[in-house]
């Protein structure tokens, strides 16, 4: 066989692996535009409100045991707004998980006009906003913030590939979620790596990977899938997209009604006047978010800020924190009440008390400022994986620290942190809310905080959670006069009892 025969002979064999078509993958993602509208229409989309959604959320973070599986959320009366002109995107949902249950509103707009107008954050529960910086929303909807919304939007991401997908390299075949499809890789509008699936038999695009970093999971290989495409004035996008991240489950959502260009959509992004002056803070760049330190007795404070809530232990020469809550955003807060109030003592430690996402958000900005991780042994696993998940896109306070962060500290059962007269003792119980629980007890105050179980001073009734908390602070022999709430806020001990004995 002569060189030139051989070498066509390969090309051919190499075709063939490549699943027999030699169509650019350039061409199937033009392919799925056009099938979608065509790149003028899509890119006339300036807003998408997508609402009556409904689906779950799975990677929540609330798992009842230590290695036990997630608890499963429902979605409903999602409405996503997305102004893809102007990069604001809104989302509004029901969430529930066994008996809780929240209205949320997350929002990602911009303060100011024209060209200096800054991205910032207004976030409602309930009946209760604040306006803060982007990094200040918390979101169960989409876990990090309604820009993720932004990021991964499928008009954004068919037209990202079809500029981006190679024009000389065939496209393969690859399965997606149990179906064969036509595969090709390029790059999102933000120049990330992402491949790219689409449907042989309808041309749309069909799904697409890329890594996304997650604010607690870290770089996880994220897939979206896109289905159920219908009409949408003139073009066609779809209506329901399942989410897994690192081959798990993640969400899935499905709308029943998608309008672009209302000029509705507007509406959503306008700051309201109460939150002017927080805005206009959180538009020039610094941390803004809730934060004060309120005095419970000599040597302990409530670092209370939204609604998850820390404790602040006073040594004689540094400061442990028991329960590094919520966000980064937030630990950062706490350190500079901390820093404010207690200039030459370090946060030697930070306590977890269990590890539901919402409590230990800001366990990786406390290990990057330094600080221990106070861990019991059954919570180690889960905490390791948080502390140590590489996260790249974009790079969080413990990513940037490098060298000088914070260890993680194991104890089994009970561990006690002692220097001159105060104390801080740990105490692992079984809980109904989760098996194992801490709860941090300072004898010099006889105060006693805990999460998630007793919520202080603020007319709760007793639960069968609280009543097993009462017992098991008989049990550890601990004499409680204050309780502190990682909920809540801070009340005498008598309140909890009271509304035990009234349920009985
Ligand atoms: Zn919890």
């Amino acid at each position: 066989m002569s060189m030139w025969i051989r070498t066509i002979a390969l090309c051919m064999a190499a075709l063939w692996l490549v699943g027999c078509s030699s169509v650019p993958q350039r061409q199937l993602a033009q392919d799925a535009v056009t099938a979608m509208g065509g790149a003028d229409k899509l890119m006339a989309i300036q807003t998408l409100i997508m609402s009556g959604g409904t689906g779950t959320r799975t990677k929540l973070g609330q798992a009842m045991t230590a290695t036990g599986m997630d608890q499963t959320a429902a979605l409903s009366n999602n409405v996503e707004t997305l102004d893809l002109a102007n990069g604001r995107a809104a989302y509004d949902y029901d969430l529930k998980v066994g008996d809780f249950a929240q209205h949320r509103h997350e929002v990602l707009t911009k303060f100011g006009e024209g060209d200096a107008a800054k991205p910032i954050g207004i976030e409602t529960i309930d009946n209760v906003t604040f306006a803060t910086t982007p990094e200040g929303l918390f979101s169960w909807g989409t876990q990090n913030s309604p820009e993720w919304l932004l990021r991964r939007n499928p008009v954004s991401i068919a037209l990202a590939a079809a500029e981006s997908a190679s024009a000389s390299e065939a496209v393969q075949d690859k399965e997606l979620d149990g179906k064969m499809m036509k595969y090709g890789k390029g790059t999102t509008h933000d120049g990330e790596e992402a491949g790219f699936y689409f449907d042989p038999e309808t041309k749309f695009l069909a799904g697409f990977e890329v890594l996304d970093t997650e604010t607690m999971l870290g770089n996880v290989d994220a897939q979206y899938i896109l289905s159920d495409y219908k009409d949408v004035g003139d073009v066609k996008l779809p209506h329901h997209i399942k989410v897994s991240k690192g081959d798990e489950d993640y969400s899935e959502i499905h709308y029943a009604s998608i309008v672009a260009n209302d000029p509705k959509a507007a509406e959503v992004f306008a700051i309201p006047g109460e939150l002017k002056q927080q805005a206009e803070i959180a538009a020039k760049g610094g941390d803004v978010f809730p934060m004060q330190l309120v005095r419970v007795a000599n040597g302990v404070y409530h670092g209370r800020a939204f609604r998850h809530h820390s404790m602040v232990v006073e040594f004689p020469t540094f400061v442990a924190v028991v329960e590094a809550p919520y966000l980064a955003i937030q630990t950062r807060a706490l350190a500079n009440a901390i820093e404010t109030q207690f200039p030459d003592k370090p946060i030697r430690y930070a306590a977890v008390t269990h590890p539901h996402f919402d409590h230990i958000g800001g366990i990786r900005a406390m290990a990057a400022l330094g600080a221990t991780i106070l861990v019991e042994k059954r919570h180690e696993p889960a905490i390791r994986k948080i502390l140590e998940a590489p996260h790249t896109h974009p790079q969080d306070d413990l990513a940037k620290a490098a060298g000088n962060a914070g260890m993680i500290e194991t104890f089994e059962g009970k561990k006690e942190i002692k220097e001159g007269n105060q104390t801080l003792e740990l105490h692992a119980f079984t809980s109904p809310h989760v098996d194992p629980m801490v709860m941090a007890y300072v004898p010099s105050a006889r105060a006693l905080f805990q999460s998630d179980i007793w919520f202080p001073a603020i007319g709760a009734g007793g639960s069968p959670a609280a009543a097993n908390l009462a017992e098991e602070i008989q049990k550890a022999k601990l004499r409680v006069d204050i309780m502190v709430g990682g909920h809540g806020l801070v009340g005498p001990y008598a309140e909890l009892t009271k509304a035990l004995a009234k349920k009985n």
